[in-house]
């Protein structure tokens, strides 16, 4: 799924492209994300800021966190997809919605997070070991990501 990280938002304004494989691929079922896309959860990638090359104009709006953190989120100007966001804790790595992706047939997340707010019909992958909340430290996630695809 590394091979082909290229993407737009729906109306074509904006594209993107990722010049590095994406660290891990996620979903999340708080409630700020079902806000945010309407829907049960949300799926994204996370890759490294400097590797994402965007192209057409973006909207940005940014919202402090539970902890406090500012989360900035950036958006087709025209159409108002979001394309990716960063927070000010981590600013070296982008989240990017996954769901933009021109090939979209490989995605699977490796990592649940915010299970606790999921709702009751979504069934998991067996092999998931989903997270209640979201652990503070990146390297949690990414060592669930690695045991998530080795158990493949
Ligand atoms: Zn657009
Ligand atoms: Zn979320």
């Amino acid at each position: 799924m590394d091979n082909d990280l290229t993407g737009s938002c729906q109306c074509g304004a904006v594209t993107f492209s990722v010049a590095a494989p994406a660290l891990l691929t996620y979903a999340c079922f708080c409630h700020s994300c079902q806000k945010r896309t309407g829907s049960a959860f949300s799926m994204g990638l996370i890759v490294p800021t400097d590797a994402l090359q965007v192209a057409g104009k973006l909207s940005t709006w940014s919202r402090k966190s539970d902890q406090g953190v500012t989360h900035t989120r950036y958006s087709c100007a025209d159409c108002g997809n979001i394309i990716y966001g960063t927070g000010e804790s981590s600013p070296e790595l982008a989240k990017l919605q996954a769901g933009l992706l021109e090939d979209t047939t490989s995605l699977e997340p490796e990592v649940y997070i915010w299970a606790r707010s999921k709702q009751p019909w979504l069934t998991l992958p067996e092999r998931a070991r989903p997270f209640d909340t979201q652990p503070d430290n990146l390297m949690d996630l990414l060592q669930a990501a690695q045991a998530y695809r080795q158990g493949q």
